[in-house]
C-alpha cells in the first residue's frame, strides 16, 4: 500500500511517499481502507520533533480518517466487513491506503456523512466535546466565546454549543471565516483581529462578558480572557504556542477557573462517551463537518504548510487513494 513515512523529524519535505506492506489485523484490530485522512496542527508538531510525545521512527502521521472496514481480526465483535467507519486514532497512522486500528478506534460513520467528512470528526469534535461539556461544564442559556471558530476545533465548537442551547459567539480573523462561523450556528461572529474587538463582545453579552471562553490561542489570548470572563466563568485552554504573562488577580477577583485541556488525557471511558455523543450528531445532522480542501496523499507537506497558514476554514484532509 502507499503510506506517507516520515524517517527523520524536521521539515514538512520530511514526508515521504512510501510502499509499504499491508498491515495484518491480529485479534482485536481492524483493517480499514482509508478513503481520506485528517491533517491536524498537532501532526504537524509531531513531524517536526517539538512535541512532547514523540512515535518511533519511521513512521506514518495521521490520527484521523475515515473509510470501510476491510478485515477484521479474532474476537472482534462490534465491527464488520463492509462497514463505513471513522477513525479516531490508529495503530499504524491514517495518511496510508490502509490503517490497522484497535477495534475501540472505529465508530460507525452514517450514510449522509461523507468519508472526507468523516476525516475530520475525531480531533476537532472530541476535543469540542471534552472541552464544552466535560471541562467547562457548561449550561445550557449561557454563553459561550469560541476564541478562533473558524478552524476544525472551532467549527465544532460552534456546532456543539448551539445544539446545547447556549449563545454561542465565534471569531475568525478573515470575512469568509467570519461568514462560515455565522452559517454553522453562532449567534454573533466577531474578528479577532479587529482592535475594537473587546468592546463588540461586551456589547454582545450585556456588559457581563461570555461564562465559557474555549481558547485556540492561549499565548496571544489569555491575559484578555482574564478580563472579558464572566464572574465564575470557565476559561478552556485547547491551543497554545507559547508562553504569556497573566496577571492572576484578575481571575481571583471574578472566581474565574482555568482549565488546561488535552485531549490525550482522557480516559476510555470519556472517550467511550463521546463518540456516542458524535455518532448520534452526525446521525440527526446536528453536527456537519466542514471540509477545506482535499488533497491527495502526496501533497501532505502542502496540507502541513497550509494548516498553520492564517484564513482557517475548517479542515484539510488527505485523499490516499485519489489523485487531485
Ligand atoms: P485550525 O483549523 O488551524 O484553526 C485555528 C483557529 O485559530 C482558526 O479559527 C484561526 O482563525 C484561529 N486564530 C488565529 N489567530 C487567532 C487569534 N489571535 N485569536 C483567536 N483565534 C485565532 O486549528 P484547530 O485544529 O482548530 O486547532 C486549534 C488549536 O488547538 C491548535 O493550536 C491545535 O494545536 C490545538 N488543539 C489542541 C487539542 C488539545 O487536545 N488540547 C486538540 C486539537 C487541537 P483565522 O485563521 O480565521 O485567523
Amino acid at each position: 500500500m502507499k503510506a506517507i513515512q516520515v524517517c527523520v523529524f524536521g521539515a514538512p519535505d520530511v514526508m515521504r511517499l512510501a510502499e509499504l506492506a499491508d498491515p495484518e489485523p491480529a485479534a482485536g484490530q481492524v483493517l480499514v481502507r482509508v478513503e481520506a485522512a485528517g491533517v491536524n496542527p498537532v501532526d504537524t508538531y509531531i513531524r517536526s520533533g517539538a512535541y512532547a510525545r514523540k512515535p518511533p521512527l519511521p513512521y506514518t502521521p495521521g490520527m484521523d480518517g475515515a473509510g470501510v472496514v476491510e478485515r477484521v481480526g479474532p474476537g472482534v465483535t462490534r465491527r464488520r466487513a463492509g462497514e463505513r467507519v471513522y477513525i479516531a486514532g490508529s495503530l499504524s497512522g491514517t495518511y496510508a491506503q490502509r490503517a490497522l486500528c484497535l477495534e475501540s478506534q472505529v465508530h460507525p460513520l452514517p450514510d449522509l456523512v461523507s468519508f472526507a467528512q468523516g476525516a475530520a470528526v475525531f480531533v476537532p469534535y472530541a476535543t469540542a466535546y471534552r472541552a464544552l461539556h466535560h471541562c467547562a461544564r457548561a449550561v445550557p442559556g449561557e454563553a459561550v466565546l469560541v476564541h478562533g471558530a473558524s478552524g476544525g476545533v472551532g467549527l465544532a465548537a460552534v456546532q456543539l454549543a448551539r445544539a446545547a442551547g447556549l449563545t454561542v459567539l465565534g471569531t475568525a480573523g478573515t470575512d469568509e471565516g467570519l461568514a462560515l462561523v455565522t452559517r454553522e450556528g453562532a449567534h454573533h461572529a466577531l474578528d479577532h483581529r479587529s482592535p475594537d474587538f473587546p468592546e463588540r463582545l461586551l456589547e454582545r453579552t450585556a456588559g457581563r462578558g461570555p461564562d465559557v471562553i474555549l481558547e485556540m490561542l492561549a499565548n496571544v489570548n489569555l491575559a484578555r480572557d482574564l478580563e472579558l470572563i464572566a464572574p465564575r466563568g470557565r476559561i478552556v485552554v485547547i491551543g497554545s504556542r507559547g508562553p504569556i504573562q497573566i496577571d492572576p488577580r484578575a481571575a481571583m477577583s471574578k472566581d474565574a477557573t482555568l482549565i488546561g485541556m488535552s485531549l490525550l488525557n482522557a480516559t476510555a471511558e470519556e472517550l467511550a462517551s463521546v463518540h456516542s455523543a458524535l455518532v448520534a450528531g452526525l446521525e440527526n445532522g446536528t453536527l456537519r463537518p466542514i471540509v477545506r480542501a482535499e488533497l491527495a496523499l502526496a501533497a501532505a507537506p502542502a496540507a502541513h504548510e497550509l494548516v498553520l497558514q492564517p484564513g482557517a476554514r475548517g479542515k484539510i484532509v488527505l485523499t490516499p487513494w485519489g489523485e487531485s
